[in-house]
């Protein structure tokens, strides 16, 4: 049934008229500050939060950018198994969330991707996978798990879209330039130290928590573990209480401010007011001014398209790697019996039926049946699949897990000899 509060209905959709003036607003105070850093003059300044992306990006296809209220629900319902399974959240798992995600600052609308525009991209066709496979993971429908999703990244996109106002804000006043070479340092420290990510992942649990109460439980779980399993700071964000991870983020910020030799009081004040900045109140952040408010950041649906194909590509997990890897070694699997297809027997007693040899990679249907008989979620796959390195480290794994509920076939009946 449609929920009223679900997260689809409270995405805000922004005149154009204000999104023009934050950008032309953030130009002309950077365009003017009387000391610009170094590492600004020699170059054109770089988007760091989207540059990652655009190398992934094929370049011959099209952009297409849909309005938010375009709500996917047809392409959830043929987002069917006769494509083969994309593990999305193993990409999230190497790289965070971000990468089915994203926030374009007002300072770069000119750039690419979204040529024009700025503000918060949700990967159409990743989001997509990722609720399929929550759903086949925890057996909630794909609409109520595509809601849980996109409000956990909602609220993570819209923390970045905050300290990029906030600092605005800070230089509209004549201090300094803090956003543009406070990315930049960031993109230049090793993932543990990206503080902002840590708390915009805490907020973005917060508010599942909070707006969801409507919500399966289940749903709540598999984004934590997400989180949980995601690389560096993200991880952080499983943490109720940011404190420690808001005061490194607004050092990191406030180095940028304090030209050298200043009294101690002076940086005391200067990191208090970055301080003050790093929470996030939703939906009424009392630290940003009329002009910068949390809905004035505007949400889109973005993919990557070719004769209206998208042609990101999916990220699959080989049947050769099923089989010989994560079967034969972290499962300790032994050939059980064979008839249409091939059959193991794993470490909990369970049977496996592997995967149709024809394909290459694994279907959806497969895929969901061998790790539910393995005692494991996707995040959980892809998290063991990284600690072992591609099931080369710590095999077999240890300790052994139960199948998860719904998903053996020795229940009921007694365990096999
Ligand atoms: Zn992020």
């Amino acid at each position: 049934m449609e929920q009223m509060n679900s997260i689809r209905h409270r995405l805000p959709t922004p005149g154009r008229g204000i999104l023009s003036e934050i950008a032309s607003a953030a130009a002309h105070i950077e365009k003017n500050q009387p000391t610009q850093p170094p590492a600004l003059e020699d170059e054109e300044p770089l988007d760091t939060s989207t540059e990652p992306l655009l190398r992934d990006m094929p370049t011959d296809s099209e952009e297409s950018i849909r309005d938010v209220s375009d709500w996917p629900i047809n392409e959830l319902a043929n987002n069917s198994d006769s494509e083969p399974y994309d593990g999305v959240a193993g990409r999230v798992v190497e790289s965070g969330l971000d990468c089915i995600a994203f926030y374009k600052s007002f300072r770069h609308v000119h750039s690419r991707p979204a040529q024009g525009r700025w503000g918060i991209f949700f990967i159409r066709p990743r989001c997509i996978s990722l609720a399929a496979d929550m759903a086949a993971s925890t057996g909630e429908g794909r609409s109520v798990c595509l809601d849980a999703l996109i409000e956990l990244l909602y609220t993570h996109e819209l923390y970045h879209y905050k300290i990029d106002a906030y600092c605005l804000q800070i230089e509209s006043s004549g201090g300094s330039l803090l956003y543009k070479p406070y990315r930049k340092l960031v993109s230049r420290l090793p993932i543990q130290e990206w503080h902002e990510e840590s708390v915009a992942n805490a907020y973005g649990l917060a508010a599942l928590r909070r707006n969801c109460g409507h919500l399966p439980r289940s749903l709540h779980d598999f984004l934590r573990l997400l989180v949980a399993s995601s690389p560096g700071a993200y991880a952080c964000g499983v943490h109720e209480h940011q404190h420690g991870w808001k005061d490194a983020l607004a050092r990191q910020v406030a180095s940028f401010f304090s030209p050298p030799h200043q009294p101690s009081s002076v940086n005391s004040l200067i990191f208090s007011t970055i301080r003050a900045g790093t929470n996030l109140g939703n939906p009424n952040d009392q630290n940003l001014g009329a002009m910068l408010r949390l809905h004035h950041c505007p949400v889109y649906w973005i993919d990557w398209v070719r004769g209206k194909r998208s042609v990101l590509t999916p990220y699959t997990i080989s049947v050769r790697e099923v089989e010989r890897d994560f079967v034969g070694r972290y499962l300790a699997g032994i050939p059980d019996h064979t008839s249409d297809h091939e059959f193991y027997r794993i470490d909990n007693g369970e049977k496996i039926k592997m995967p149709n040899p024809h394909n290459p990679d694994v279907m959806p249907w497969e895929f969901k049946n061998i790790i539910g008989k393995a005692g494991m979620s996707s995040p959980e796959f892809h998290l063991a699949r990284h600690q072992t390195s591609g099931w080369k480290k710590n095999v077999p794994r240890d300790p052994v897990l139960p199948p998860r509920q719904g998903f053996s076939d020795l229940m009921g009946r007694g365990p096999k000899k």
